[in-house]
């Protein structure tokens, strides 16, 4: 049985009840995680506000110090990690799963070392102005179950560093690892500083209208964060909003496919299709369209979908039943409307949330798959010949996370990917991240963003100091 408590005040605290965690390479429950009630919340919020105070003041050096120690903490489990993330989330265990504790151990030294500015807005004989930036307070981070490890520490350390304290809830498809997290850095933490919480969206309105609690971090979808938008208007609390994407990818005639099809399908199919920022459309134009496809069919049909503890396996399941369920329909929505399916197209046989990688063509905006974000393998590719028609395609959706303009002339290209309607623009890559550049969606993909110093500048209060000399 796996030893995942949740973590109030800095000790484990017993839930009366729990739930089965499910495995989706089987389909099967193969753990049970705490529910958490309502009185779990309200101890620890008050456990986040009773550690406030002494947190706040800590000298940042001290703080940061700390998430250090949390990354080596996470690094010394790190097969730990692996081996419980790739069993909870699908992904594979020596691929998807190592590189997202790998890449959370790294964010978290990258968050470390930022630090908050203090702007001077004038300084003379008559006067000084300084814009300084102070903890909001208690923070609560609501994550989905695409990233589990990696968006709590995207929401806890920038938290944690800044002088906030915080509580997290993780997604009832995967807390295990999250709760593993949370009990790693209590060790080093004070009480109260870290502490988490589980359940489903019962627990996430609660959350949303939690008087004590001045701000929420929430990734996840569009209708959940306007729920979250509502539920908290009552104390205005602060919100970040890291909402659902459907990024689109034009690519010019004159693209050099030999090299970009690669990038492009990994762009598309890693994590199995579920990343926010994933590609979801590809525009592609008529001069390259059909060299292009064959390619990208070739890689997916070349591919090893499996379970997550097979060595072999490059892409593992969907997450969860709802979701494969999800992607079933939209593909077979597409083929009722004429696509034209270049691979995969069925759920694949036996136990467990698998879908093979597909690829359908002769589809366009107006088609399900085409319009809304499919979350899972499959790739809708629209054919083009006029570039501003493929742009107001690329637009004409009510996401905004990202988009990509693929061309060897990177001038046109980035002149082009700067009239997409989005919170970021790839020029020849697609989704590619790091923690001292900001991210955030446009549109209905979110508010406010994530990373660097504008992402910390969200977990602070700006305070105007005018000091008057005369
Ligand atoms: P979801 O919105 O269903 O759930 C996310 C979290 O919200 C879970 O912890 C869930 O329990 C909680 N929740 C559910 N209802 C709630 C409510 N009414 N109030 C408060 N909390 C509630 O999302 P998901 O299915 O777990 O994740 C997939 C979605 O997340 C996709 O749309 C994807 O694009 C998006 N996503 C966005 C980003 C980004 O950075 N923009 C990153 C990853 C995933």
């Amino acid at each position: 049985m796996i030893d995942a408590p949740i973590i109030i005040g800095g000790r484990p605290v017993a839930c009366k009840s729990s739930f089965d965690v499910i495995d989706p390479a089987t389909g099967a429950a193969f753990a049970r995680c705490p529910s958490a009630d309502e009185d779990a919340l309200n101890d620890a919020v008050a456990a986040a506000r009773a550690a406030l105070p002494a947190w706040a003041v800590t000298p940042i050096e001290q703080r940061a110090a700390m998430l250090e120690a949390i990354a080596d903490a996470i690094d010394a489990r790190k097969d730990e990690f692996a081996a419980l993330l790739s069993r909870e989330q699908g992904k594979p265990r020596h691929g998807g799963a190592a590189g997202e504790i790998g890449g959370s151990i790294a964010w978290t030294r990258a968050t470390a070392k930022l630090r908050p500015e203090i702007d001077v807005l004038k300084d003379d004989g008559a006067s000084r102005v300084e814009v300084r930036r102070k903890p909001l307070g208690v923070v609560a981070s609501i994550t989905p179950w695409n990233f589990p490890v990696m968006i709590a520490v995207w929401h806890v350390m920038p938290a944690l560093l800044s002088g906030n304290t915080v509580v997290i809830k993780p997604s009832s498809n995967t807390p295990l690892t999250t709760l593993l997290l949370v009990q790693v850095a209590n060790a080093i933490l004070p009480p109260g500083v870290l502490n988490s919480v589980t359940g489903e969206g019962g627990m996430g309105r609660l959350i949303s209208a939690h008087p004590g609690i001045d701000k929420i971090v929430f990734t996840g979808s569009t209708p959940t964060g306007r729920s979250i938008m509502e539920n908290a208007a009552a104390n205005l609390k602060r919100l970040t909003l890291e909402l659902g994407g459907n990024d689109a990818a034009i690519v010019l005639p004159d693209a050099d496919i030999d090299k970009i099809a690669s990038r492009i399908f990994a762009k598309s199919f890693g994590n199995s299709g579920q990343i926010c920022a994933a590609l979801k459309r590809l525009y592609v134009h008529d001069d390259v369209h059909d060299a292009l496809v064959e390619r990208l069919v070739g890689m997916a049909q070349a591919a090893k979908v499996g379970p997550g503890d097979d060595p072999e396996t490059q892409f593992g399941p969907l997450q969860n039943r709802t979701q494969l369920d999800f992607v079933t329909q939209l593909a077979e929505d597409a083929r009722a409307n004429g696509g034209i399916f270049a691979c995969g197209g069925t759920p694949m046989e036996g136990g467990g949330f698998f879908y093979p990688l597909t690829i359908v063509t002769n589809v366009g905006n107006g088609t399900r798959v085409v319009d809304e974000e499919q979350f899972g393998p499959i790739l809708p590719v629209i054919r083009f010949t006029d570039v501003e028609q493929a742009l107001a395609w690329a637009n004409d959706n009510e996401n905004g996370l990202g988009g990509s303009v693929w061309s060897v002339d990177v001038e046109r290209a980035t002149a082009l990917a700067m009239r997409l309607e989005s919170g970021t623009a790839w020029v020849n890559d697609h989704s590619t991240i790091s923690p001292d550049v900001p991210f955030g969606g446009a549109k209905q993909s979110g508010l406010g963003v994530e990373f660097g110093t504008y992402g910390l500048d969200e977990y602070m209060q700006l305070q105007t100091v005018r000091i008057n000399r005369e």
